[in-house]
């Protein structure tokens, strides 16, 4: 009997302990493979936030990254696509209105320092529309004040930025690049840069006067077409005595100024690399020309669109990445079709902190 009872005890036990050690095996994925997918997720999610979270540098982080992908040193952010011009050339057009609300914004700026980034350049569109320049004057104090990054600027047309902007603003920012293709007011109204009859020229000379007043460096932007390629402009350059003028050959890009789904047709604009090649020989005398050919320029910039995806140009046209708010900034430039060496190669490390320039002020 009491054997009975013992065999009947053992075996239930070790019926417990058999469905006990067959539960746990059956509910191991379903704890484990959460954590391990997490930490998958934050691998790909960029290896500086991996950092971070293991208490590891910036530095070191950064040494830890693979030789294949680029440093973010340089950054474009085409906040939004919307202006008050109408470049008949223009390769970044209005195709939609989206910001990001300036919260996420700031937010993907301090991923981006985290990556590397030591400058950043906020661009459109015209990005003094947004806002009336205080989105963009936010993002730049952020941006200087807040993560201390070496080189902050703008580039604009100008023609909407008031002097209270920069009383408010000026301090922490490096550089304002104005775009100007021409001195001749008739040649601007071809091309589509004026707004109105308002002359594009005034607007030029005025943002210049104030970017001496409070310290900006200013430069000069120009893209080579058609209607532009004849000028001679380099007196008016001189005057204007820019810390750099960069001199660009109008680019075409599928679905932005050709194509049947884009929205300018930038096709009467075009001119050939012996065109381009004569415009830099007539002004070659100017010392702070900088040019800039279709090839050097194409893959030579880390493009950032409204969403914060990279534009990859490598086809002729912008292909987006994920935006790196989703997927971290060093899965996103995977995509970003980024060329480091020609970026080096044009030059594109240069003396870019107002602190380290020797201005006529
Ligand atoms: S000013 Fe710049 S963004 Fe505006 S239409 Fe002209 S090229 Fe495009």
């Amino acid at each position: 009997m009491l054997l009975s009872l013992y065999i009947i005890s053992t075996a239930v036990t070790g019926l417990a302990l058999y469905k006990t050690i067959v539960f746990i095996f059956n509910q191991m994925p379903k704890l484990i493979l959460p954590l391990e997918f997490k930490f998958i997720q934050r691998l790909l999610n960029g290896r500086m936030q991996m950092g971070a979270d293991y208490g590891m540098s910036a530095e070191t982080a950064n040494h830890m990254k693979g030789p294949a992908t680029p440093v973010p040193t340089s950054v474009n952010y085409h906040f939004t696509r919307q202006c008050n011009y109408k470049c008949g050339f223009c390769f970044h057009t209005a195709k939609s209105s989206f910001v990001l609300p300036l919260d996420e914004a700031k937010q993907g700026m301090k991923i981006l320092k985290q990556a590397g980034m030591e400058k950043i350049n906020f661009s459109g569109g015209e990005p003094f529309l947004q806002n009336r320049g205080h989105f963009v004057g936010e993002l730049v104090k952020y941006c200087k004040d807040t993560l201390q990054l070496p080189s902050v600027s703008i580039v604009s047309n100008g023609s909407l930025i008031k002097k209270s902007w920069f009383q408010q603003y000026g301090t922490y920012l490096d550089i304002l690049a104005v775009s100007c293709d021409s001195f001749n007011p008739e040649t601007n109204e071809m091309i589509g840069r004026q707004q109105g009859k308002r002359s594009h020229l005034t607007s030029l000379y005025q943002v210049r006067d104030w970017c001496t007043e409070y310290k900006v460096a200013f430069k000069l932007n120009t893209v080579v077409n058609t209607y532009n390629t004849d000028e001679d402009m380099a007196d008016s350059v001189t005057s204007l005595n820019p810390c750099r003028w960069k001199v660009f050959q109008c680019l075409i890009l599928d679905g932005e100024n050709a194509g049947v789904d884009a929205l300018r047709d930038a096709s009467r604009f075009v001119i050939q690399d012996e065109q381009f090649n004569e415009f830099l020989r007539r002004h070659a005398h100017v010392s702070c020309l900088v040019p800039e050919s279709n090839e050097k320029m194409q893959n030579s910039y880390l493009i950032l669109d409204e969403c914060m995806r990279f534009l990859d140009c490598r086809e002729g046209k912008k292909i987006p990445s994920k935006s790196i708010l989703d997927v971290g900034v060093d899965q996103a430039l995977l995509f970003s079709g980024f060329d480091e060496s020609m970026f080096l190669k044009r030059g594109g490390r240069y003396t870019w902190s107002k602190a380290d320039m020797t201005l006529d002020w």
